[in-house]
Parts: C-alpha cells; sequence; structure tokens
C-alpha cells in the first residue's frame, strides 16, 4: 500500500550519539536519544529498547533488537537503529545473520558527543535516514552509514579510534550519501552477496576470542577449551599460529575457528610448518575466510543457538561466502 507519508521507525540503543559528560564529573554517558531533524515530510516513531555504552551490549541484546526491528520493519518504510560505534559492527552483523525483512536497516551512531560542537550525531542521523527510506536499499541487508559512507554489515569495521570517519574495512563503502540545499543524493556501488539467515534459540553460548602474537605459547587455551562452547582465533597472516598451538588445538572437541589479526584478507590454510594454516585446518580448525574474529564469534554464536554441529559448522563457514 502506498502510504501518503513515509514511516520511519528509529530505535536508540544509547552510545556516543546519546552521550554527554556526566554532571558528577565523571565522564561521557549516555543520556538522551538525538532526535531526527530536517525531514519534515516523514513520520518518525522513536523506540528506546536501550540506552546502553555499546560495551554494554551482549549477543542477547541483538537477539531482542532483531525481535523488534522485525515486528516494527512490516508498518514502516525504513528503519534506522543509533548505536555505540565500539560494537556497532558486531550488532550490524548479528543483524545481518537474523533479519529477513525487506524493510531497510541502517545502523549509525556519532564520534562526538552532543555538548561539542563539531557533534556528528544529526547529520549521522540524517544521512541514516535518507539510506533507510532510499528506493535502492532494499535487499543489501543491513546497512551501516557513518560519514555519508554506506558499508554492508559483512564487511564494516571501526577503523579509529576518534576520527569522525571512523568506519571502513576492506574492500569499503558500497555506497555514499551527499546533501545538497534541496535533495539528498544516494549512490550505491554495490550490491552485497545473498544471505543465509539463521533463527537461533539464543545466543548464549560461551565463545572466547584468543588473539595470537609471536612467542604465543597457547597462555589462555586451556581455559577456554574447559570452559568455552568454541574458540575463535585472531591469528597470525593467513591464519597460522606458533607450533604449540597445534597439538592443542587437535586435541579440542568445539569448533575452534581461525580468524587473522590482520586487517584485510581471507585465511587460507597454505603452510604446512607446525602450526601454519594447512596443519591447523588437518588438525580440525576451522578457517573464517574473510570474517574478522569479532564478527567470526557472532556467526559461530548464531550457529550455536541453532542447534548446528561442527560439521555443518565447517561447511557454513566454507561455502556461505563470508
Ligand atoms: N564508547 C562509545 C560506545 O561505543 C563510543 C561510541 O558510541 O562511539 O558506546
Amino acid at each position: 500500500m502506498q502510504r501518503s507519508r513515509k514511516r520511519l521507525a528509529v530505535i536508540h540503543t544509547g552510545g556516543t550519539i546519546a552521550s554527554r559528560p556526566s554532571p558528577d564529573g565523571r565522564g561521557l554517558t549516555p543520556q538522551q536519544a538525538p532526535s531526527l531533524t530536517g525531514l519534515p515530510d516523514v513520520e518518525v516513531h522513536d523506540v528506546q529498547p536501550l540506552n546502553l555504552p555499546s560495551p554494554h551490549i551482549t549477543p542477547a541484546h541483538m537477539l531482542e533488537l532483531a525481535g523488534l526491528i522485525t515486528a516494527l520493519a512490516p508498518d514502516h518504510d525504513g528503519v534506522v537503529v543509533t548505536h555505540g560505534t565500539d560494537t556497532l559492527e558486531e550488532t550490524a552483523f548479528a543483524l545481518h545473520l537474523l533479519l529477513g525483512t525487506p524493510t531497510p536497516v541502517v545502523l549509525t551512531g556519532s564520534m562526538r558527543h552532543a555538548a561539542e560542537v563539531s557533534w556528528d550525531g544529526p547529520a549521522n542521523l540524517l544521512d541514516a535516514a535518507g539510506v533507510a527510506l532510499h528506493p535502492h536499499s532494499s535487499g543489501r541487508g543491513p546497512l551501516v552509514v557513518f560519514g555519508g559512507d554506506i558499508f554492508d554489515a559483512r564487511t564494516v569495521t571501526k577503523v579509529h579510534t576518534t576520527a569522525v570517519d571512523a568506519f571502513g574495512g576492506y574492500p569499503g563503502p558500497i555506497g555514499r550519501i551527499d546533501r545538497t540545499e534541496t535533495a539528498a543524493h544516494v549512490r550505491f556501488f554495490a550490491t552485497p552477496e545473498q544471505r543465509q539467515t539463521y533463527a537461533p534459540d539464543s545466543l548464549k553460548a560461551r565463545v572466547d576470542i584468543l588473539y595470537a602474537y609471536a612467542g604465543w605459547r597457547g597462555e589462555g587455551y586451556a581455559g577456554a577449551r574447559a570452559e568455552a562452547d568454541g574458540i575463535v582465533i585472531a591469528a597470525l597472516g593467513t591464519g597460522n599460529l606458533p607450533a604449540e598451538l597445534l597439538p592443542l588445538i587437535a586435541k579440542t572437541r568445539q569448533p575452534v575457528i581461525i580468524a587473522t589479526r590482520t586487517h584485510a584478507g581471507p585465511v587460507l590454510p597454505v603452510y604446512g610448518y607446525a602450526g601454519g594454516g594447512a596443519t591447523l585446518v588437518q588438525a580440525g580448525a576451522i578457517p573464517a575466510s574473510f570474517l574478522n574474529a569479532h564478527k567470526a564469534r557472532i556467526l559461530l554464536l548464531t550457529l550455536l543457538g541453532s542447534g548446528l554441529g561442527k560439521e555443518e559448522i565447517r561447511r557454513i563457514f566454507g561455502e556461505a561466502g563470508f
């Protein structure tokens, strides 16, 4: 049905875009959700399920958010989610795995808070709304809009701790929004791969991430193996580890996912020395392809929460175009 006014749901979850210096002088805290201004012809419905700094966001929150978006989407032409930038890419990727709605969903935030003269929140929010309501945004999965760039949820990552253009990732934006006095100009350069979605019962499994370094002899691995349902390792280069890790991984019954601590490129099992990627795969480890460690963890949580076993998990990491 064609509505006379477009309807936009704006879901606020906290983050710097909602933050100001706290009155007790302890530093910035989320306080007031930002208002969308500049779109007088759009009917905006603000919803605030959370008001958290994004380091406090958990996978359980992501699942709740997916449920809320699924409920709101049929009545709206677009959905915007405001979120702290620190874990924004994890929430975006969880939504990429969970949401089946054709209604565009766009995440944004800000790097500067509302009491700063250079607050980037209003422009990012306006841009996110412009993309969420654009007719070409549907069918691309959840998107992230920041500094005028449009990213897909699978590849976007936070690349700077303070810069206003804080998001990037390989291979980069899939589109751009720019404004003139009279209009917003949205251009897409790419359509993300078809994605598979999942309906996990929960995202409550325990998946630990371990970070590899020169001279790592497996410190921390035994604890993860004893307690966790799965392990992700941010490994070296194309997915290699020191030799000491090879026997530990060979003895692990839970899924062990090998991602890379390098910021771009795939995990490829090419090296045959002890701990080289080929030997890790022979020992049962699963390469994460292009997913960074924290997104590989979100995928593993989703697959474990969907009741899938190790071989199915291996197949999905290998074949699902990640
Ligand atoms: N630490 C803040 C958060 O992630 C940073 C931000 O919002 O950009 O909530």
